[in-house]
């Protein structure tokens, strides 16, 4: 609905997403980074009829848009991309940050089952959102028209570095005795890479003693950074 003397929309989520995400710490900053993130998208009353998503299963991909309802209201037309070392500054709209007026983000997401038994529940992988992320829209992606690969891209030109990752054995046991195992790997290596470490602990000089910790589906990922002869990996000490 819009209300007509304010200028302002006012929008009813379609539905909430339940995330191997817990926590905004840890998530990377684009949903293509880790393909292993696993997702389902819960539709809620009246928005829940199976007709509303007939022929979305023939669709490989969807572009969401969603509400950032971690992020605060207030926004500032500059903001430091994470990217950047958290030192330049951009104009919010020539960012993809989470702290923007409205509070909308956009992310494309893999679409992997469209179950219609009890409601509607999408099963999505590929995502870049924290668990409870309210959802205001759902659109089928059009390769031909919007992947542009020659497009310039600002002040992220092109993915963002990708460290290797190690597993401790006690790691590598939690892991053989999970049903999701290989998965749950390849979630955490895929998060560990982008070294989600806060800008400022990654030039810290004595950041290989800290120990870090990130929330991944039902479990606590202990892990800590490696410098040998100048190169730097994440090593997974255990998994709780
Ligand atoms: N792809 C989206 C976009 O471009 O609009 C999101 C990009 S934003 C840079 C990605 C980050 O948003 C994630 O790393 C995570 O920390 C944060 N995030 C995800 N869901 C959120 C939510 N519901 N509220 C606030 N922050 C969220």
């Amino acid at each position: 609905s819009s209300d007509e003397a304010s200028n302002a929309f006012t929008l009813t989520p379609i539905g909430r997403i339940a995330s191997d995400y817990p926590d905004k710490f840890g998530i990377p900053r684009q949903p293509g980074l880790a393909s292993a993130a696993r997702a389902t998208l819960t539709l809620t009353p009246p928005f829940d009829d199976p007709l509303a998503v007939r022929g979305l299963e023939a669709f490989s991909h969807l572009w969401l848009t969603f509400v950032f309802h971690q992020s605060p209201t207030r926004w500032t037309p500059l903001v430091r991309p994470p990217r950047l070392g958290g030192n330049a500054k951009h104009g919010v709209f020539a960012t993809r940050s989470t702290h923007r007026p409205n509070r909308l983000g956009l992310s494309l997401v893999e679409l992997v089952k469209v179950d219609t038994r009890d409601g509607v529940t999408l099963h999505l992988r590929g995502h870049d959102l924290v668990d409870g992320t309210p959802v205001l829209d759902i659109k089928p992606y059009l390769a031909w028209a919007e992947a542009l690969p020659e497009a310039r891209s600002g002040f992220a030109p092109a993915p963002p570095p990708s460290l290797p990752v190690t597993f401790s054995a006690a790691a590598e046991t939690r892991l053989l005795a999970r049903r999701d195992g290989d998965s749950l790997r390849e979630l955490i290596r895929q998060v560990l890479a982008q070294d989600p470490r806060p800008a400022y602990h990654k030039n810290a000089q004595n950041s290989s003693e800290r120990r870090y910790g990130v929330r991944l589906r039902d479990v606590d990922v202990r892990f800590y950074p490696i410098t040998t002869n100048g190169i730097d990996s994440m090593h997974v000490e255990d998994i709780v």
